[in-house]
């Protein structure tokens, strides 16, 4: 069933103000699958497989949607570099405005080289930074550092102090707040590596505030990944929110309220609506902050790329055992892990697009030596045969991001569509590239 039959009407009416995003930017066209305006067999003839595909619109249409629904306040959209770290694509973003979301050194290199001017917008969360990651980052002069330990804190204040920069923070707290997600990417109860838990940070700031090299800039908070319900973030807001004025109190200048990231998307075939979700999602953060005015901060990540990218592989070989069927592909656990590590789905959708009704029951499967090599299960998909390509959509979050080179098989290339043209953003990994870092 539709989300926006279920939708309330107010909602609803909202949302018409919103100009329709279509949920993907993969469709059919004279039978072959397109990305916008450019057929994936040609990109497949031009490029090889498997590769990474994304739509450059699809991108800017979500951030725009952000843009749009947070329009009544003051708040920057940090995209979350980890789920998809391509230069091209924080590029795109970071000219449209967007700061960032880093959690490592190297993603602090990534966004100077795509987009200086974010350096600015940056935030860095993460549990365990190192000196030269704190270092390298005041230097950089990023917005805020979201502080996840008391530990962190004494080590912020202590590079800080010895570079004489003066570091921005905010506490990372830990809400306590139930998001329902897979257990690997909900972060946001006490049980949880991460944050601090909301009822020492009272005590944290006013320990922090006797540092001079220490500026409480903030409060961030992060409930997890792929969150579908917006009540959670409403929830972890609202007492964030209560927290603030006890810091204002307390003599603490808090300017930013990082809301973090995790917004989900709809991985299967049902009709999805991201406009209105990002409504409903604003709509909550706004009920959770009430009066409060700080700026506020947002970290999406998987919502603004996931759904523009897809994953272009050919069928290798068809293979029988016993009952089972399978269909083997050149991409593997390697190109995409999240079927393998969180049973996530992917659609997957041929690129000529099927004449007849004729299916298949089967697996699909990668060529790595792992029965966790697997992209789905038992899943009824058109009459492949070795040699036509698939795709698997809604790759573009924690596809190439969580890539690696397990059973020595270089990644992808990736390609970015920008309408009818497109740019090879990475170019496929050589053999030499692999073996290069090593020695004999
Ligand atoms: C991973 C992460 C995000 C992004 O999460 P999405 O689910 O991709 O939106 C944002 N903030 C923090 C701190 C994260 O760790």
């Amino acid at each position: 069933m539709s989300r926006r039959k279920r939708a309330p009407a107010v909602l609803k009416k909202k949302t018409a103000a919103v100009p329709t995003v279509a949920a993907r930017p993969f469709a059919y066209r004279n039978r072959t699958l397109h990305c916008d305006g450019v057929s994936l067999a040609s990109l497949a003839e031009q490029h090889g497989t498997p590769l990474y595909i994304y739509s450059a619109s699809q991108i800017t249409e979500r951030f725009q949607l952000f843009q749009k629904s947070f329009a009544s306040r003051s708040h920057t959209v940090c995209y979350a570099v980890k789920a998809n770290s391509s230069l091209a694509i924080l590029r795109l973003l970071g000219k449209q405005g967007a700061g960032f979301d880093i959690v490592s050194g190297g993603e602090l290199e990534r966004v100077r080289k795509a987009h200086k001017p974010a350096l600015k917008k940056v935030v860095f969360s993460g549990v365990g930074k190192q000196a030269w990651e704190i270092d390298a980052a005041l230097k950089a002069d990023i917005l805020q550092f979201n502080v996840e330990s008391e530990m962190e804190l004494d080590l912020l204040a202590a590079r800080a102090e010895a570079l004489g920069i003066r570091a921005r923070f905010a506490l990372r707290v830990n809400p306590d707040v139930f998001a329902e997600t897979h257990p690997y990417i909900s972060t946001g109860l006490s049980e949880h590596k991460f944050g601090i838990d909301i009822k020492i940070a009272r005590a944290l700031y006013r320990r922090a505030a006797k540092s001079k090299w220490l500026d409480a800039s903030g409060i961030s908070v992060h409930i997890g990944s792929q969150i579908r319900k917006v009540d959670p973030f409403a929830a972890a807001l609202e007492r964030v929110t209560a927290l603030v004025a006890l810091l204002r109190r307390d003599g603490h200048d808090i300017r930013y309220i990082d809301a973090g990231g995790g917004l989900g998307i709809d991985y299967s075939d049902a009709p999805f609506d991201p406009a209105h979700q990002v409504e409903r999602y604003a709509a909550a953060l706004f009920k959770g902050l009430g009066d409060e005015q700080a700026h506020l901060l947002l970290e999406p990540g998987r919502f603004l790329v996931a759904q523009a990218g897809a994953l272009l592989t050919r069928v290798l070989v068809l293979k029988k055992n016993g009952s089972k069927t399978f269909v083997i592909t050149d991409a593997a656990m390697n190109d995409l892990i999240r079927p393998a590590l969180y049973h996530a789905h992917h659609e997957i959708v041929p690129v000529r697009q099927p004449t007849g009704k004729a299916s298949i029951t089967a697996d699909i499967v990668g060529p790595v030596c792992e029965s966790g090599d697997f992209f789905a299960r038992d899943r009824a998909i058109a009459n492949v045969k070795p040699g036509d390509l698939v795709a698997l959509l809604d790759a573009g979050a924690y596809g190439m991001s969580l890539s690696s080179n397990y059973n020595s098989r270089s990644r992808p290339a990736e390609i970015l569509v920008e309408g009818t043209t497109t740019k090879l953003i990475r170019r496929r990994e050589t053999m030499r590239d692999q073996l290069g870092p090593e020695v004999l």
